[in-house]
């Protein structure tokens, strides 16, 4: 990798260049989206979903899915501003993203601040996320009670009458299905002029007003661009598309269709200005069909300001359209084929040229002497960026920041034992996002300190960053180690050393040291009879992420995967502890049944483990159901076989989910009975909200038999 073209947000252009990228790679070249949903919405459907017409999923396009299939990095992240001399995305609350080509396509947000009271009392449409989540708020109200209702929207464009038309539809519907029958819902449309002004005699002068615009350009808070939508006046590697940028140009309205229409040309110019080449200029067309709907399966058709046909028929036609552009992302995909991203570079790309295959050739041929280290100088520069954050720990007499030979440690006072716990992991296809991975890779391997009610004292690293160019590397290393020290910082860990170093996949492990006071560690032997078994985080992520991996799971299916791999184990374990803990573990690799039977048979005694109150992230049972299964799992099932007496039946998906191997899992833990109602109280208040009781220890295991764990009706 040689080169990185950053899209910055997941608008209708960006995602157009995605596919454009995914169809076509160009060698060297490393693509990354930073936008700040798993699934992006394609808001000319946004009315017929208001009417509920349309499903959540059928007017979403799934960027973890996309993104995976063209083969690019996806980092979910807020972008705050663009440092154009330094060549960065600057994000919140992590590090800088660097590019050498940058294509912005963020949209835009309605500034509520210059109307009085309108930041505490107004719902802006964009972002649409937002807006979805309010308006099932109202729809709650809305049924209720028989009370009058009021609604107002503001702006009356087209946008503004289609959202006035789909919420009074909507909510007259769900008030007559809860069998409200008085009419006592209004939607007023507030509108500065007439409404729909550009589609009657109005729009010539609103035309007029765009020829202004054109003698005199002015950017009105958004992003000016030239003809070749490029930043006008700006730096020549910077690009913007849809409603953020207006052209200097051809000045159009805010619409998707402008948006959707540059998708083409803006992948074209960003290639051309990747490997060289002339651009292309791109001028919008001056008029577009309109199809605006009208609440009910009825829409109006216009182009240019004149009224052309209406009806329901008119509805279809926009219906197929918009079906068909999102499809594009998602079902027309052959997800398949993702495979061919790990085809040898000729085959992927015949017409590489000389100079390409002997980049790839280098790349293969990388000296993987002295351990394949990563050069000192850049090794420095990441270790410096990454000092500021560093933390100095109590205990730690040379960490990293004094870059010695080797860390140098205070042995734990007198009374506690040391704890040290060793954990891998490599970036599989759905964390393409360096940050990401070092937060859920530390989590992971503190989790194990955790797991044995130890405190994490420190952490020496072992990274792998793929051969890429020098500044890529270094800014891989320096995300995905920035990500690890966040969640360090946060168990108050210090990262004390580490080794890096170069390999075919991003990957990072830790060997974590922490303390305990020697009669407070929790290991798996002891659960006693009659105490109840607790586990703080619900399973899944094996089966999710195998999904994922294969284009079968959804964008926030996978989201909620990785906020789950996120959460520390650390505050639940206090919370065990102050309920009166007696055994503990992590649940990972061996899945929930595996880990479960381990702690059974070293406590030897048979657990009753209550299926139907296992705790499950979303999406996992019908990934499950549906055979995505982790390579790890037909081991555990095999194990499990031999342990686990599954007196219920179960469903092949859920008993799957019982095998599935987890990363970075909660914990499961065993504790005086009466405390359990308590335990499970305190754990959601500290943020485990899925934390639940699950099993309970019904007898001593006889001595002849290995039969550990029942699966047995709901507590
Ligand atoms: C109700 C309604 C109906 C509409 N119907 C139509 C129609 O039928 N036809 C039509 O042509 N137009 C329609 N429009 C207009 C259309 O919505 C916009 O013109 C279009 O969405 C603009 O697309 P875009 O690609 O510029 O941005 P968007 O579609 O808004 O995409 C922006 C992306 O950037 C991401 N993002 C935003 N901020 C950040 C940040 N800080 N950091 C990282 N990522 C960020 C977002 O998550 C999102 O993925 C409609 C608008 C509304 C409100």
């Amino acid at each position: 990798m040689q080169q990185d073209l950053v899209l910055l947000g997941g608008g209708h252009a960006n995602i157009q260049v995605l596919r454009n990228f995914g169809m076509l790679p160009m060698p060297g070249v490393r693509v990354t989206l930073i936008t700040l949903e798993a699934e992006t919405p394609y808001s000319g459907m946004l009315p017929g979903f208001l009417s509920g017409f349309y499903t959540f999923d059928e007017m979403h396009i799934d960027l973890v899915r996309l993104t995976q299939w063209a083969g690019a990095r996806l980092i979910l992240a807020n972008a705050q501003g663009i440092d154009t001399q330094g060549q960065t995305v600057l994000l919140c609350d992590r590090p800088s993203q660097h590019y050498d080509v940058l294509s912005i396509n963020v949209g835009i947000c309605p500034a509520l601040s210059p109307v009085l009271g309108a930041e505490a009392n107004v719902i802006p449409v964009k972002p649409i996320s937002r807006l979805v989540s309010r308006l099932e708020a109202l729809l709650i109200r809305a049924n209720a009670a028989d009370l009058p209702l009021q609604v107002a929207v503001v702006g009356g464009g087209a946008s503004g009458v289609e959202l006035a038309c789909a919420i009074s539809y909507r909510l007259m519907r769900e008030r007559r299905a809860a069998g409200i029958m008085s009419t006592t819902v209004t939607v007023s449309l507030i509108s500065r002029g007439p409404i729909l002004q550009k589609f009657d005699r109005g729009i010539r002068k609103a035309f007029l007003l765009l020829l202004q615009l054109c003698a005199a350009p002015s950017s009105d808070g958004f992003l000016l661009v030239d003809e070749y939508l490029k930043s006008a006046g700006g730096p020549s590697n910077v690009f913007a598309a849809g409603d953020v940028a207006s052209s200097i140009t051809c000045p159009r309205p805010k619409a998707g269709v402008f948006a959707v229409r540059a998708g083409a040309p803006l992948a074209h110019n960003l290639r051309r200005t990747l490997s060289g080449g002339p651009l292309r200029r791109w001028a919008p067309q001056a008029t577009f069909l309109s199809l605006i709907t009208a609440g009910d399966r009825h829409a109006v058709a216009t182009k240019g300001g004149w009224l052309g046909m209406q009806g329901r028929w008119v509805w279809q036609v926009k219906d197929c359209i918009d079906r068909a552009f999102v499809n594009r992302f998602g079902a027309d995909l052959d997800y398949a084929s993702m495979e061919r991203h790990a085809l040898p570079a000729r085959a992927l790309h015949p017409s590489l040229s000389t100079n390409e295959l002997r980049l790839h050739a280098a790349a293969k041929g990388r000296c993987g002497g002295c351990g394949s280290k990563i050069g000192g100088a850049s090794l420095r520069r990441v270790l410096q960026q990454l000092s500021t954050s560093a933390n100095v720990q109590h205990g730690v007499l040379v960490g990293f920041i004094q870059a010695d030979d080797a860390a140098v440690l205070e042995l734990p006072p007198l009374g506690h034992v040391a704890v040290q716990s060793v954990d891998f992991f490599r970036a599989s296809g759905f964390v393409t996002d360096p940050y990401l991975l070092g937060q859920i890779a530390a989590n992971h391997a503190l989790s194990d300190i955790h797991a044995m009610g130890a405190t994490p004292q420190s952490a020496l690293a072992v990274a792998v960053v793929p051969f890429a160019a020098l500044g890529m590397m270094e800014d891989e290393l320096h995300q995905m180690m920035a990500g690890a020290l966040s969640t360090m910082l946060h168990s108050d860990c210090a990262l004390v050393g580490g080794h890096s170093s170069e390999g075919t996949e991003l990957a990072l492990g830790f060997a974590v040291y922490g303390s305990a006071p020697r009669n407070a560690l929790l290991t798996l032997r002891g659960m006693r009879v009659g105490q109840t078994v607790i586990l703080t985080k619900p399973i899944g992520t094996g089966t999710l992420l195998a999904a994922a991996m294969q284009g079968g799971s959804r964008g926030r299916w996978v989201t909620g995967a990785v906020e789950s791999m996120k959460q520390s184990n650390g505050p639940a374990l206090a919370v065990l502890r102050a309920h009166h803990c007696q055994a503990c573990t992590d649940v990972t690799g061996f899945g929930l049944l595996g880990h479960l039977a381990e702690m059974a048979r070293a406590s030897k005694v048979v657990v009753s483990l209550s299926t139907a109150d296992v705790p499950l992230l979303d999406g996992a049972l019908s990934c499950a159901s549906a055979g995505y299964l982790s390579s790890l799992h037909p081991e555990n099932k095999t194990d499990a076989a031999q342990v686990v007496d599954a007196g219920t039946s179960l469903t092949a998906g859920m008993f799957s989910l019982l095998v599935d191997p987890q990363t970075a899992g909660g914990l499961l833990a065993s504790l005086p009975d009466e405390r359990a109602e308590s335990c499970i109280e305190a754990l959601r208040r500290a943020g485990y909200s899925h934390a639940a009781a699950v099993g309970r220890v019904a007898s001593k295991l006889p001595e002849s038999s290995t039969v550990c764990v029942s699966l047995s009706r709901p507590l």
